[in-house]
C-alpha cells in the first residue's frame, strides 16, 4: 500500500507527487501515456508559459472559483514563483505579463519535475491507466490496466493507497493524454460534473472570404460582439484559417464566444484592419488616396496599403466593384470602405472542437469539493488541475491553477495521513 496514489502524471500530478514525496510520504504516479508531462512539453509553444505577472481571480472562471480564492490565499503567485526558483526555474517576462522559464524551454520544466520526483523516490507507472477508484476500509483500491507496447498485451492489477489525488486533467487536446477520463472516474463515484466544452481555441466562422484569406495574417484589435453589442476586445496577430480565425487574440475571445453560443446568441468577431487610423482620419486618408491614385482601379488603389489577400474580400464586403476607378469612388462608397476596414466582421458559428483546444470548461463542480479540494462525498480523494470546473484565461493561468491546486490538495492529503497516524 502506498500513502498517496496520483492519477495522472501531468502538470498537477507531477507537482502533487513532489509535494507529498517532500513530506516524506510514499507516492505512486499512475500515468496512462508512455511518458509523464506530454502536454506540459507543448505548453506556450514549447516555451511553457508558467504564470503571469498580472495575477487576479478575474482571470479564472467556473464553479470552483470560491475554492480557488482560498487556494490562492495560501499558494500566492509569489510563493509559487519561489517554489519554482528553489527548483532552479527562474522566470523571464514575455508580452502581457506572461512568465516563462528563463531557458524558454518547456522541456527544462519537465526535466526539473521528473528529476525531483526521482530524487524523492516517487514511483512512476507509465503506460498504465486507472479504470476505477474504489473506496475501501482504510483507503482506496485502484483498478489499473497496464499496456505493454512491446508485447501488445494488457494486464490488470490493483493498487492500494491511503489517499488518492485525481490529477487526470480535462478533455482538451486529447493527443497529449487527458481525454475526459478524470470526469468519468469522478462521475462513477456519484460526483456531479459541469458539462465539458473546449476553450482557448480557434473560432469557426461563417464567411465567404475564408478560402481567399486562408493562411494570411493581420495585426490589430479583434472585438467580440454578442447580439450586436461589443463584449470583449483582444489585440495581437490574427490568423485566417480554412474554417475561421486563430491567433492569440482569438484564443482570448474563445471562452466568452463559446458561452454566448451555448445560449444560442448571435456571435461575431470584428477585426480592425486599420488600427493606426482613427475613424475620421481614415476617411480623409481614403479620400486623399483615391484622388492621388485616381486612374487606378479600386483594387489597385488599396495595394501597398492593405495586405494583398485582404483587398478583394474588403471591397466585396464594402460592396465596391474592384474595377471601379478610384477617382470615381463617391463619399458613400468610401464611407462603406472605411466602416469595413474598421470592423471587418465574421459571424461565428462554433468553436473548434476539443482536438486543438488548450483548456476544458466544466468538470467536477465547486460544491463537490472542500477548500482543500477533497471530495465531499468521497473523503480521502482529492482533485486538482483541469479535472475541476475551473479554467483560466490564456496567459499562464491554467498552469498556475494546476500547480497551486496540486500543492494544496497534496499537502492536505499528507496532513490527513499525519493526523490519522497521531491517533
Ligand atoms: C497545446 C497546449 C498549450 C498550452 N499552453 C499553456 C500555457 O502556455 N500556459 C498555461 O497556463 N496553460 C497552457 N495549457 C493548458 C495546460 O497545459 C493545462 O491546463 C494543464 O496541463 C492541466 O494540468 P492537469 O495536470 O490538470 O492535466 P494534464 O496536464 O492534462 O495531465 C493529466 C494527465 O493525466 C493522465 N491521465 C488521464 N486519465 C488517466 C487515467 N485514468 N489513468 C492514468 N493517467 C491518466 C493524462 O494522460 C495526462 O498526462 C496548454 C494546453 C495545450 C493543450
Amino acid at each position: 500500500m502506498v500513502d498517496i496514489a496520483i492519477i495522472g502524471g501531468g502538470a498537477s500530478g507531477l507537482i502533487a507527487a513532489l509535494t507529498a514525496g517532500g513530506a516524506g510520504r510514499s507516492v505512486c504516479i499512475v500515468e496512462k501515456e508512455e511518458r509523464c508531462g506530454r502536454k506540459l512539453l507543448a505548453t506556450g509553444n514549447g516555451r511553457c508559459n508558467l504564470a503571469n505577472r498580472d495575477f487576479s481571480l478575474d482571470h479564472f472562471h467556473g464553479s470552483v472559483l470560491s475554492k480557488a480564492e482560498t487556494v490562492f490565499e495560501t499558494m500566492t503567485p509569489e510563493r509559487l514563483e519561489e517554489f519554482w526558483r528553489q527548483l532552479g526555474i527562474d522566470f523571464v517576462e514575455g508580452d502581457r505579463g506572461k512568465l516563462y522559464p528563463r531557458s524558454l524551454q518547456a522541456s527544462s520544466v519537465l526535466n526539473v519535475l521528473r528529476r525531483e520526483n526521482e530524487r524523492l523516490g516517487v514511483r512512476v507507472m507509465t503506460g498504465t491507466e486507472v479504470t476505477q477508484v474504489k473506496p475501501v476500509k482504510d483507503g482506496f483500491l485502484l483498478s489499473v490496466t497496464e499496456r505493454s507496447e512491446k508485447e501488445k498485451t494488457l494486464s490488470q492489477s490493483k493498487l492500494k493507497a491511503r489517499k488518492v489525488l485525481l490529477c487526470a486533467g480535462g478533455k482538451a487536446s486529447p493527443a497529449f493524454g487527458a481525454a475526459g477520463e478524470g470526469a468519468k472516474l469522478a462521475s462513477a463515484l456519484g460526483i456531479r460534473i459541469a458539462p465539458l466544452s473546449p476553450a482557448i481555441c480557434r473560432l469557426r466562422a461563417d464567411s465567404p472570404y475564408l478560402k481567399r484569406l486562408m493562411g494570411s495574417k493581420t495585426e490589430g484589435p479583434a472585438v467580440l460582439r454578442v447580439d450586436g453589442k461589443p463584449v470583449m476586445e483582444a489585440e495581437g496577430e490574427i490568423l485566417f484559417t480554412e474554417e475561421g480565425l486563430s491567433g492569440p487574440p482569438i484564443l482570448d475571445l474563445s471562452r466568452a464566444a463559446g458561452e454566448a453560443l451555448k445560449e444560442s446568441r448571435f456571435v461575431e468577431v470584428a477585426l480592425d484592419l486599420a488600427p493606426d487610423y482613427p475613424e475620421g482620419r481614415l476617411f480623409a486618408y481614403l479620400m486623399e488616396r483615391a484622388s492621388r491614385l485616381a486612374m487606378a482601379s479600386a483594387e489597385e488603389m488599396l495595394e501597398g496599403w492593405l495586405r494583398k489577400q485582404l483587398i478583394l474580400p474588403v471591397l466585396a464586403e464594402a460592396k465596391i466593384d474592384k474595377n471601379t476607378p478610384a477617382g470615381e469612388l463617391d463619399k458613400k462608397q468610401l464611407s462603406r470602405l472605411q466602416s469595413t476596414l474598421k470592423a471587418f466582421t465574421f459571424p461565428i458559428k462554433s468553436l473548434d472542437g476539443f482536438k486543438d483546444a488548450q483548456v476544458t470548461v466544466g468538470g467536477i463542480k465547486g460544491n463537490e469539493v472542500t477548500e482543500k479540494l477533497e471530495l465531499v462525498k468521497v473523503p480521502g480523494l482529492y482533485a486538482c488541475g483541469e479535472v475541476l470546473d475551473l479554467d483560466g484565461d490564456c496567459g499562464g493561468y491554467n498552469l498556475t491553477w494546476a500547480f497551486a491546486s496540486a500543492v494544496t490538495a497534496s499537502m492536505a492529503a499528507c496532513e490527513a495521513i499525519a493526523r490519522e497516524e497521531d491517533k
